[in-house]
């Protein structure tokens, strides 16, 4: 079967994978039956980010009698929403599922994310992680702030706990395809759409195999890609600081003059060198602030393609192109 020949396919699975030797004969052991259950015509759409280990020979492998699991290698490490912005932009189905590969979500909720988008005719489904102590307390802490925080940045209507494990639908994939954004942080960019969506509630599993993708120098960039990329509000901290650093300043002002007056004189070093290192700091993080936004220009007007596509097997060709 070629998928992307035009045929009716129902539903596209994207699965982004970055050396997921040791997971995925777990994977496909579940999610095979989970979607031959749902009995409609389906895709996987496997996205090798590039992985280094046996990743894409065991795709090939299981290719060989799961004609439904198509394959689109990536030609080196994009990271995973690159890896999931391929795989929804190549994915044919008229739903189109987004799932990670280490069995940290359910297969089997596809089927109800599928059957409630249908019954109230809903353009997402979220899949809400309701239970997380599968997860390290850091990983939910550090998870915790992060969503209170893009709630505050990009509004209600994203859902606490809403993952990248969701369903959309053709016009919603259609809608983050026109979007000219090249450094997408998908998980944020869907529920900004605005498109009517429901939820389903899921126990956030224990990694099946392997080892995290994710170090902390990576979910450090997702934060700053995912503040930067929906709000300039921290532009105006650099306003704020130094707003409160003249207003100390004045009143350490007249501290000093009214114990001159009385014949005191403020003792000096300490409080000198504590301003100055404060007043450096403050200058710092605003530099720093200011050239998270200047980055960000300069690569929106470089506008280089967020991935490249090496194969494709639904193609059957190699094929080298960015995203159409
Ligand atoms: N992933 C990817 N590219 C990367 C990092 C991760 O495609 O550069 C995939 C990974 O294979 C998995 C999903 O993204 O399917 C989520 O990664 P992981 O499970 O390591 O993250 P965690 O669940 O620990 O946050
Ligand atoms: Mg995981």
């Amino acid at each position: 079967m070629s998928p992307a020949a035009g045929s009716a396919v129902t539903l596209s699975v994207v699965v982004p994978m970055y050396n997921e030797e040791d997971a995925l004969p777990a994977l496909a052991a579940r999610l095979r039956p989970a979607l031959d259950g749902i009995g409609v015509p389906y895709e996987v759409v496997a996205v090798d980010d590039g992985s280094a280990d046996k990743t894409a020979d065991l795709l090939t492998d299981l290719q060989t009698d799961w004609p439904q699991l198509r394959v689109v290698g990536l030609r080196r490490n994009y990271g995973h929403q690159a890896a999931l912005t391929a795989g929804l932009h190549r994915a044919v189905g008229a739903y189109v599922a987004s799932i990670d590969a280490d069995l940290q979500d359910p297969p089997e909720k596809i089927a109800e994310m599928l059957a409630l988008a249908h019954r109230d005719r809903l353009d997402v489904v979220y899949g809400i992680r309701e239970d997380r102590s599968s997860d390290s307390g850091f990983k939910r802490r550090t998870a915790g702030a992060y969503y209170w925080l893009m709630r505050k940045l990009t509004g209600p209507q994203l859902p606490a706990q809403a993952g990248d494990f969701r369903l959309l639908s053709r016009a919603a994939v259609e809608a983050v395809k026109a979007l000219p954004d090249q450094q997408q942080v998908y998980r944020l960019l869907v529920p900004w759409l605005g498109f009517p969506s429901g939820q389903v509630r899921y126990t956030r599993e224990e990694r099946v195999a392997g080892r995290t993708k994710y170090p902390v120098t990576k979910m450090v960039r997702l934060a700053l890609d995912s503040i930067t990329g929906f709000s300039a509000a921290p532009l105006r901290i650099a306003t704020w600081l130094g707003l409160v650093s003249f207003l100390v300043c004045l009143g350490l002002l007249a501290f000093s003059v009214t114990a001159y007056l009385f014949g005191h004189t403020v003792p000096g070093w300490t409080s000198l060198f504590v301003g100055m290192l404060f007043i450096g700091a403050v200058q710092l993080i605003c530099a720093g602030l200011l050239g998270e936004y200047i980055g960000r220009i300069y690569t929106a007007v470089q506008h280089r393609p967020t991935y490249y596509v090496g194969t494709d097997s639904a193609l059957d060709t190699a094929r080298s192109e960015g995203p159409e």
